[in-house]
């Protein structure tokens, strides 16, 4: 029986493979070379990022789904509302 010594990694890894690096590595090769590319659009609950590899120069879309939202106060800062019920305005009855 031969075993190889070196475990051959398969490039392009699946996306559960890139999912478990965080995205912070490339799924062609591996590597941790990387820079946004200010590239993306947002479709529905769906957004994407261009993300191009500086070692094999290939690039490709992160993907990122809609998961919450934070509200923000008059400047700009997140406010911690989960899970608290949005006050309603007496006034406002009619
Ligand atoms: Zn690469």
């Amino acid at each position: 029986m031969s075993k190889k010594a070196k475990s051959t990694k398969k490039y392009p890894m699946s996306d559960k493979e890139y999912l478990r690096h965080g995205g912070g590595k490339c799924p062609f090769c591996g590597s941790e070379n990387l820079e946004g590319q200010g590239n993306g659009d947002t479709d529905g609950s769906d957004h994407w990022e261009e993300v191009l590899c500086l070692d094999c120069h290939k690039s490709w879309n992160d993907i990122y789904t809609l998961a919450a939202y934070a509200e923000r106060d008059d400047m700009g800062h997140e406010i911690a509302t989960k899970g608290k019920p949005v006050e309603e305005d007496a006034d406002a009855k009619g």
